[in-house]
């Protein structure tokens, strides 16, 4: 079965009809790719994934759950889905090892020695294990979303849906950023990526999927997608 099944997927805002009829189903350890121009809907597309954003009809399935309107299935999913947005989003007040520790502490009811076992864990696996007693705003953008993605490995999800990661970044950090998107496409992990980084496209893509005007108008091999007009 599909980790992520969408079928005859709709969503409006208001009279705007961001998402039409988008199917799509990502198989486990597959690596989507997410294209189009600004405002065709890519980043409603992820985020009616992770339910933050509710969609009007059709069906999202996430490793089995349906996405309705009970409660208890989108915790499940919130769960089992990881996000790492363009602008970071980490807790300011809380240090590098506290924003990883919360939610693993939270909704899965670690004790917290091992949920900091877990964090330093996969701090170290993004590199700076050395950061963690700091606060977000001491470190880099590069740094900074480095720890959200370990803030979201912590929840040991099936998949990872990344919106523009490197969007907000300086030039300079937006490797170290890709790097680590790549050691985990290597490793095997499930993963919708909205990018504009064509390189990172042609590196770890199994498909890329083109979307216009709320529709997914074009679905490719990388090799196919890359060579076309
Ligand atoms: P993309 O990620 O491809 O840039 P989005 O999914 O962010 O596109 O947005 C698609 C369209 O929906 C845009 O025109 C955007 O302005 C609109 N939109 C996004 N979020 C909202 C919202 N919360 N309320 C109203 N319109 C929205
Ligand atoms: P990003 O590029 O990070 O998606 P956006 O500026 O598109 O940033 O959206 C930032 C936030 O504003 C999102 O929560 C999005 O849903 C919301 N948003 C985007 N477009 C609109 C809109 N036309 N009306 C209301 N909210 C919107």
């Amino acid at each position: 079965d599909p980790v992520i099944r969408l079928t005859d997927v709709n969503k409006h805002y208001g009279a705007f009809h961001a998402l039409r009829d988008v199917n799509l189903a990502v198989a486990k350890g597959e690596k989507i790719i997410i294209c189009g121009p600004s405002g065709s809907g890519k980043s409603t597309l992820i985020r009616c994934i992770n339910r933050i954003e509710r969609h009007d009809s059709g069906e999202i399935l996430v490793d089995g759950h349906r996405l309705t309107g009970e409660t208890r299935d989108v915790a499940a999913i919130r769960r089992e889905v990881g996000m790492v947005f363009q602008s970071f989003n980490l807790f300011p007040h809380m240090t590098i090892l506290q924003n990883c520790t919360i939610a693993p502490r939270k909704s899965r009811g670690l004790g917290k020695a091992e949920a900091e076992e877990r964090a330093m864990h996969y701090l170290t696996k993004v590199r700076i294990p050395d950061q963690a007693g700091k606060y977000p705003g001491q470190l880099s953008g590069g740094q900074q979303q480095r720890v959200a993605i370990a803030r979201a490995l912590c929840m040991q999800p099936r998949v990872m849906l990344f919106d523009e990661p490197t969007s907000a970044l300086d030039p300079e950090m937006v490797k170290e950023v890709l790097d680590t998107m790549v050691e985990l496409a290597e490793e095997g992990m499930t993963m919708l990526c909205v990018t504009h980084e064509m390189g990172f496209a042609r590196q770890v893509a199994d498909r890329v999927i083109f979307m216009d005007r709320g529709e997914k108008i074009e679905e490719a091999a990388p090799g196919d997608f890359f060579t076309s007009p």
